[in-house]
């Protein structure tokens, strides 16, 4: 065991959602339960025995119910995850085998329980179908929860939390990002994942404050240390002494300051000084964001990215479920547009022990379209419920993932089907909806020219590209340093897919990181996009820093750094340009005001 440090330390990690938070730490043990015993049980204690796991099963039951009942309203609907880990507490092969096992082979609860599970998996790998193969990991989290009970141990989860505390964990996958009981959490820490992984994505759009990435958090924190977090640097501050508070604290009011300053600006236009309008538009997750969307001056939905309703019901949602959440999000934005993004399941979406098959290489596996294009029921189900919701405002479709031209074409094909069966049904859509894909595998940048011909518009997503491009896990801290968006590279990539769209008379948006980015969102300018979509907190900041620069200035910044070899130089260049306009920004390039 390790002695408890008491001085202050730093560590250094990676910011993945702005905010700083002072306040105790809440260790998160998400490790697996081992079974230490197996024995066989005296014929007399066996009654015992199934007592002690029925007393389990009651507890996990009470835990469950709990659970729901404080669920944050964003993402109350998740609740249909618990409710099937419910129904699996009551499960005759789980349960009933159990205590079989236990009367008829003499043996204890938690030896008897680990064997049904066992047969259970048995079972499941029999199972054809990939999706319901994998729901073997909502049984097996059931059963892991069950051990820990009868092991008398506590699970440190996510919703036990009694006060407000920052949470310190090894990982956090996007859904256990979303069960973070809000009330209760001011933020988190995590020693894995990177600055555009979707965990990350989702706290900001929780506006939970988070550094990830810290390698070594988990080794270095105790329970109950008291912990600065600043989200906008990635800095984090073990027992911080006096004046490390004092300064943080005043660091808080500032960026406080700093936020109502610009929110009242935040409905000027973004237009450089020598008149060239850009849009300016929120990247979303839940429907509930749309309103703040609109308060931080969004211009319409840039990314609805859907994939996170899906998580909130046991299996997936149904087609009406899916229209109603779309219909409100068309109709509250409207008359501004909503570009609906179908299903991007897979990669680092949702891994964790309640979703999709483990692949050994998810980025590159059934991902998004691949998945949709194999599962098509599933994808013509959400088709149908964006084309009805097309009729209450401006939605506009786009397919996520496209390598191709041929998926193009199939994903084209299942939309003309559902269009023709929803006219048979007289069912009312937008007959002229925009349909539009995102460029994000580098060889849908190469064949761009190709693809214009095919669609209405491109959204380059650079999360992606720069993932694929220069072959960096963007969840992965090892090679965090190493995810470069002004890699000469991702520049000429953005470039190429810019002046396919034109030839082709089609607009081109980007809406992945870069896009909220102050320090690549002159470079963008400068290379011709036209539309920037973000998360809806930076948008106020990114409207007034267009408003600051020249069209003129900001290409002739770009012809600069194409003359420049590396990402190194070029980030260089931008941040002494950078500087003079943004004073809020750090020698990093971090904001640390917003
Ligand atoms: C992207 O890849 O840039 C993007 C916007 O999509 P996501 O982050 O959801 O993968
Ligand atoms: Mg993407």
């Amino acid at each position: 065991m390790t002695e408890h440090v008491t001085g202050q330390r730093r560590l250094e990690g990676i910011p993945a959602s702005p905010g700083i938070i002072i306040g105790k730490a809440h260790l998160v043990d998400k490790s697996r339960v081992k079974i230490l015993y197996q024995y066989l049980v005296d014929e007399k204690q066996l009654s015992r025995e199934v007592e002690k796991f029925k007393g389990a099963l009651h507890t996990e039951e009470e835990k469950l119910l709990k659970l729901r009942d404080q669920m944050p309203k964003q993402v109350k609907e998740n609740a249909f995850i618990l409710d099937s880990h419910l129904m699996i507490l009551k499960d005759s092969m789980l349960v009933g085998s159990t205590i079989k096992r236990i009367l008829n082979e003499k043996i204890n609860a938690e030896w008897a329980l680990k064997e049904s599970l066992e047969e259970i998996r048995d079972v499941f790998e029999q199972i054809n179908d990939e999706y319901l193969r994998s729901r073997i990991t909502d049984v097996e989290n059931v059963t892991e929860r069950i051990l820990r009970n009868l092991s008398g141990g506590t699970e440190h989860g996510l919703n036990e939390i009694r006060e407000r505390m920052i949470i310190v964990a090894h990982d956090l996958s996007p859904v256990d990002t979303t069960e973070l009981n809000i009330s209760k959490v001011m933020g988190f820490i995590t020693d894995i994942g990177g600055r555009t992984s979707h965990t990350a994505i989702m706290a900001q759009a929780l506006e939970i404050p988070a550094v990830v990435g810290l390698e070594s958090a988990t080794g270095s924190v105790q329970e109950g240390d008291l912990l600065i977090v600043d989200g906008n640097t990635g800095e984090v501050v073990i027992n911080p002494d006096d004046r490390a508070i004092i300064f943080y604290q005043e660091k808080q009011l500032q960026r406080e300051k700093y936020k109502s300053a610009i929110a009242r600006i935040s409905h000027l236009p973004a237009e450089t000084l020598d008149g060239h309008k850009v849009a300016v538009m929120a990247n979303i997750e839940f429907l509930e964001e749309v309103a703040a969307a609109k308060d931080y001056g969004g211009e319409g939905i840039g990314l609805y990215r859907t994939e996170f309703l899906y998580l909130r019901s046991k299996g997936f949602p149904n087609e009406e479920e899916l229209f109603e959440d779309y219909r409100e999000v068309a109709e509250i934005i409207g008359p501004a547009p909503v570009i609906i993004r179908t299903l991007d399941l897979g990669g680092d979406n949702f891994v964790s022990d309640l979703e999709i098959p483990k692949e050994i290489n998810p980025a590159l596996g059934l991902r998004a379209i691949r998945l949709c294009l194999k599962e098509p029921e599933i994808f013509r189900s959400q088709l149908r419920a964006i084309l009805r919701a097309s009729a209450y405002g401006k939605a506009k479709l786009m397919f996520p993932m496209i390598s191709g031209l041929q998926e193009v074409i199939d994903a084209k094909e299942i939309l003309g089907q559902v269009k023709a069966e929803l006219d048979s049904q007289g069912v009312k859509y937008d007959p002229d909806i925009e349909t539009g894909i995102m460029i994000e595998v580098p060889s849908a940048v190469v064949v761009a020219d190709i693809l214009a011909k095919h669609v209405d518009f491109f959204s380059i997503g650079t999360n992606d590209l720069i993932q694929y491009a220069l072959a960096i896990d963007r969840s992965n801290e090892h090679v965090a340093n190493m995810y470069q968006p002004f890699h000469p590279a991702i520049l000429k990539m953005i470039k190429q897919v810019v002046d396919a769209g034109k030839n082709a008379g089609i607009p081109v948006s980007l809406c992945g990181e870069m896009a909220g980015d102050p320090l690549c969102v002159p470079i963008l300018l400068g290379l011709g996009i036209g539309e920037f979509s973000m998360n809806a907190r930076v948008i106020p900041l990114i409207k007034k820093l267009v408003r600051s620069i020249s069209l003129k200035e900001a290409q002739e910044d770009f012809e600069t750094v194409t003359g420049l070899s590396t990402a190194r130089e070029v980030r260089a260049y931008i941040l002494e340009r950078m500087k003079k306009l943004l004073p809020e920004l750090d020698e990093k390039g971090y904001l640390n005001t917003c």
